[in-house]
């Protein structure tokens, strides 16, 4: 990342399922005039469709970069962190479960928004990548290794940055990297497999299990099941049989066993990803884990995780190195300015994404 460069004082902005989040990222590299509201998504206008939804949220864009001008002065530069799968070398959104459901269609949003405002050059990046780039601008400057930054919120996700290509490399046709939240796994509990469905619709990807949306639709589906403990549990003992993550997040805390024993079950998939994703790149040495499962979490996830790694190892390094995984697992920057921030720095250093 070449740290030197100086711009103007950019437009970014935040866009997830539950907040759309605005502000002017300045020179000496600081948010000023943060400003949100609740985000225009299927989750909270369910009757909405997705087209509308999206016109909606190019408005949003127009106006406030309007409001910002306003305030602000001229922005020549904006950026959009994007909670959605997207193309990294043209901005072109493929899909988002968090903001338009299972109907969630494409949009070339980049294009849209450039055409209502051609005075502002606008970025797109992915909400994972910002997350990353945020982390990797706030570490000591280096030309080798590489971070695997893993968010665990509504959705999961992982980013890879490589410090010696200083870019966060992606598909050479479609732009993506890390999108492991859709790769096939196992969940199993007490010996049993549990399928479910992911947001996207197809059956037993890693979302599924050990996002937010994936604990909760774990439990609820556990509730159903007879013997699977969940009646011993504090929240069997509510007698509600829908209860929300963060119902269960709170039961975590709390040292329910139960909820503990779900928690590392929904842990292990994970674990076997990382660890195919050690054994092909030996050169990640930083995991960071972040959003809002995390957040809350904290140091109980990261054991959790640990755990589970430490059970499968390291094939011939982890007998020498009990702290291999220790020394790379650790909790991120939890709080809710990554998006901002991370579209900050991609713009200030618009090689980090080069390929
Ligand atoms: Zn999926």
């Amino acid at each position: 990342v070449n740290c030197e460069h100086e711009s103007a004082g950019a437009a970014v902005f935040d866009i997830g399922g539950t907040w759309f989040r605005s502000a002017v990222y300045t020179e000496a590299d600081e948010l000023i005039g943060v400003s949100r509201r609740p985000a225009l998504s299927h989750h909270h206008d369910p009757d909405t469709d997705v087209v509308d939804l999206q016109e909606g949220l190019v408005h949003y864009l127009e106006e406030e970069l309007e409001r910002l001008q306003a305030a602000h002065g001229p922005i020549r530069q904006a950026a959009i962190s994007m909670g959605a799968a997207l193309n990294a070398r043209d901005g072109f959104v493929f899909n988002s479960g968090p903001l338009w459901g299972a109907g969630s269609r494409p949009i070339d949003l980049r294009a849209k928004i450039q055409e209502r405002t051609p005075g502002t050059n606008w970025q797109i990046l992915n909400d994972v990548t910002a997350a990353l780039l945020r982390h990797v601008c706030a570490e000591e400057r280096r030309d080798h290794g590489r971070t695997a930054l893993i968010t665990i919120s509504t959705g999961i996700a992982c980013r890879v940055y490589d410090y010696g290509r200083r870019c966060v490399p992606t598909d050479p046709t479609h732009g993506l990297q890390g999108e492991i939240g859709h790769l096939d796994v196992r969940f199993r509990f007490r010996g049993t497999t549990v399928p479910l469905n992911c947001d996207c619709g197809r059956p037993n990807h890693l979302n599924a299990f050990t996002s937010g949306r994936g604990l909760e639709a774990v439990v609820q589906h556990l509730a159903t099941v007879p013997n699977s403990g969940f009646a011993t549990s504090s929240l069997g003992a509510t007698g509600n049989e829908h209860p929300h993550v963060t119902d269960f997040l709170a039961a975590v805390l709390d040292g329910d066993a139960w909820s503990r024993e779900v928690l590392s079950a929904s842990c292990q998939p994970l674990a076997r990803i990382l660890v195919v994703m050690l054994t092909h790149d030996p050169e990640i040495d930083s995991i960071p884990l972040v959003g809002g499962v995390a957040a809350k979490l904290g140091e109980v996830l990261r054991e959790s995780l640990l755990e589970q790694l430490e059970e499968l190892g390291m094939y011939q390094i982890t007998d020498r190195d009990p702290n291999y995984f220790r020394s790379r697992v650790h909790l991120g920057s939890t709080d809710d300015d990554s998006g901002l921030i991370g579209c900050g720095r991609f713009l200030r250093h618009s090689d980090a994404t080069d390929s």
